[in-house]
């Protein structure tokens, strides 16, 4: 059975632009993928002394059920190289479930939909490019009223470099 799930990205190390576009590839494996944000660049968020984030967010449908969609993502991450760091540290990858199919849920592995979503512009405005309308399944908001509640400033286009 299909199931819907948006799935944001982020990468703040190396050849950041290049590990996006290896971790789009590499999660066609297991889920198509039918739209895509823009990419944005954000200020690094909860622990400041590191380089920007490139944001960008998809959308698909997957066979895979949310853990072992999780499993596929951490898959992906360990793959393209990411190490363990400090909490909300520097990385080459970082793969989230944002939503799936309609589901509220919370476990200590997962929770669904990302419990801090609703508080990250770098999150929401990427998200509002491909689903402006869409309903927070557990808030009954939608994507572009939650992110009217955020400043945006540090949330800019990015330019891909040469
Ligand atoms: P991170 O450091 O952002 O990769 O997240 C670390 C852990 O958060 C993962 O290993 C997951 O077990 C957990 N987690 C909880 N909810 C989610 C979610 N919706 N998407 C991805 N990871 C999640």
């Amino acid at each position: 059975m299909k199931h819907r799930v948006y799935v944001a990205l982020g990468s703040n190390l190396g050849d950041r632009w290049g590990y996006l576009s290896r971790a789009v590839e590499r999660m066609r494996a297991f889920m198509t993928v039918d739209a895509v944000s823009r990419v944005y660049e954000t200020a690094p968020w909860g622990y400041a002394d590191q380089p920007d984030f490139l944001n960008m967010v998809l959308s698909g449908e997957t066979d895979l059920s949310p853990r072992g969609l999780l499993a596929a993502l951490k898959e992906v991450e360990r793959d393209l190289g990411r190490r363990p760091t400090v909490r909300y540290g520097p990385r080459v990858i970082d793969l989230d479930i944002l939503f799936y199919d309609r589901v509220c849920t919370s476990t200590p592995e997962l929770t669904i939909p990302h419990p801090r979503l609703h508080e990250r512009a770098f999150v929401l405005v990427p998200l509002a490019d491909i689903a402006p309308d869409l309903i927070h399944p557990c808030l009954g908001r939608r994507v572009r009223d939650l992110l009217e509640m955020l400043p945006t400033e540090d949330v800019r286009p990015a330019v891909a470099s040469p």
